[in-house]
């Protein structure tokens, strides 16, 4: 089974890019079949030649299939870009919200010198950056108001009945829409 997967931009700028909490869970890998999955990161890894994308890294392993969202915190829209292959380090970077909060200090540190290294600025100069967009991005996420989210071309992918329950426990949180936002929002008008 060969799915057909949206041309890999191939380029990811390394920078820490925090999801929504009312947008944890959801995403391609919890509601496609494990098999979908599976077959989505072995050809994610391939088109981008089993190595790190991100710019200035390049690392060959251990590797992670990671969902690059757009986020757009003012307009509380999250949208599925691309599926992007990063190393271990780099996908922590990228999470580092969750770094923090779930990894050892010693491999915490490890990550703040790992993004210094790639995005080439100081260690000092990291872990400031790393820590001052999670804050800012934080508290932008942290006021009640719901998050519309985009799936792009995966939505076919996504189990309907896993979505559904995940929608109906963000209790008006979150709604989807089909594909771009601009489509929808043509659709509500007529
Ligand atoms: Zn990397």
């Amino acid at each position: 089974m060969k799915l057909k997967l949206p041309p890999a931009t191939k380029r990811f700028t390394l920078r820490p890019n925090p999801i929504p909490v009312q947008l944890w869970s959801l995403n391609l890998r919890n509601l496609c079949e494990a098999k979908v999955w599976f077959k989505l990161r072995e050809q994610t890894l391939e088109q981008d030649n089993y190595q790190c994308a991100a710019q200035g890294c390049h690392t060959v392993g251990p590797l992670h299939c990671h969902e690059d969202w757009e986020i757009d915190a003012e307009k509380r829209t999250q949208r599925l870009k691309q599926l992007v292959t990063l190393c271990e380090k780099c996908h922590a970077c990228v999470h580092f919200g969750r770094t923090l909060n779930v990894e050892t200090k010693k491999f915490t540190q490890d990550i703040i010198r790992h993004y210094a290294q790639v995005t080439d600025i100081s260690v000092r100069k990291a872990n400031k950056e790393l820590n001052k967009v999670l804050t800012k991005l934080t508290e932008t996420y942290n006021y009640f108001s719901p998050w519309t989210i985009s799936f792009g071309e995966w939505l076919p992918l996504i189990r309907k009945d896993r979505l559904t329950a995940l929608i109906e426990r963000a209790i008006g949180q979150v709604r989807v829409v089909n594909n771009s936002f601009k489509e929808d929002k043509r659709a509500t008008k007529s």
